[in-house]
């Protein structure tokens, strides 16, 4: 059973997530969601601009597990930014995820429409209709303006994190422990760039478990939500399974001292 972190507006998430970015719509992100509901997963994060939530919806509803025993994370596109058009945008995104109510729902980007965004995130939580409401890709300064204008506080910020973009990030993650904001961390794998590191090698040698696993170990060990992504229905199980071990504090240390401040993606430090 996945461990929980606790929300600052009191609900409770699981903490190992699994990621649909990229994978594509119809049969292969059905697939891939079935395979991580049967290996143990009960948290999926998508997002509008990933065209899979219809698919996403579908596994959860074809798994037979009870309704509302999966949370689901989805994301307002930047392109849907703005007091007038993110509201027809959650809509668009609970139908096409078949659902009454998200668990999550995100600004994808500090956009510069983020406040008025926010705005309507505040009254979609207050309706019910996103139970929890959170940023993504928010650095400090993105994440003090919002604080100092909003009524809620963001409950998430889902950032990119891995040993190689820790301490580049350590700012962003001191603020979200202040704001009692739970950070998730997406590309834990560094989306594969990284798996052949020789120090990563050695720990997995060390602890007798995957490359993959010990990143994902890391994540958790940190108190992120990791957020990890596969096509491969081994490999998803794989990276379910790891909550059998531990690392040290040496080797924690060990990984902490790769950053490198990767960015696999868009680098958020670029917006103002
Ligand atoms: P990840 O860091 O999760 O890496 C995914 C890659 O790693 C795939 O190529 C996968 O290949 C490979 N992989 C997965 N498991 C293993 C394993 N056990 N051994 C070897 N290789 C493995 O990439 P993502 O960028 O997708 O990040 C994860 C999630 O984070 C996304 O899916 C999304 O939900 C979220 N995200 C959010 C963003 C945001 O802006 N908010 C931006 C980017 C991601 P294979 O499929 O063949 O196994």
């Amino acid at each position: 059973m996945t461990p929980a972190i606790a929300l600052n507006d009191g609900r409770a998430i699981p903490q190992l997530g699994f990621g649909v970015f990229q994978i594509p719509p119809g049969r292969a992100t059905q697939a891939a969601v079935a395979a991580a509901l049967e290996a143990g997963y009960r948290h999926v994060d998508t997002a509008a601009v990933y065209r899979n939530e219809a698919d996403v919806g579908n596994a959860i509803r074809a798994s037979g597990l009870p309704p509302g025993s999966v949370w689901v994370t989805t994301k307002l596109a930047n392109a849907d930014q703005g007091a007038s058009t993110a509201r027809r945008a959650f809509e668009a995104s609970l139908e096409r995820l078949g659902l009454d109510a998200v668990d999550l729902y995100l600004l994808h980007w500090p956009h510069e429409r983020r406040l008025e965004s926010w705005r309507v995130l505040e009254e979609l939580h207050a309706e019910g209709l996103a139970r929890s409401i959170g940023v993504s890709n928010f650095l400090v300064r993105h994440l003090d303006g919002l604080m100092a204008r909003a009524s809620v506080p963001p409950a998430v910020n889902q950032i990119e994190l891995s040993p190689f973009l820790y301490g580049t990030r350590a700012d962003t993650v001191r603020r979200c422990a202040e704001g009692g904001i739970a950070v998730e961390a997406y590309s834990p794998l560094t989306k594969g760039r990284r798996l052949d590191d020789s120090t990563i090698a050695g720990i997995a040698a060390e602890v007798g478990h995957t490359r993959a696993q010990v990143l994902i170990r890391w994540s958790l060990q940190k108190g992120f939500v990791p957020l990890p992504r596969s096509s491969n229905p081994g490999r998803i199980a794989e990276n379910a399974a790891v909550f059998d071990f531990a690392l040290d504090d040496r080797q924690m240390a060990a990984l902490d001292a790769l950053d490198e401040g990767l960015t696999t993606g868009w680098d958020p430090a670029r917006q103002a």
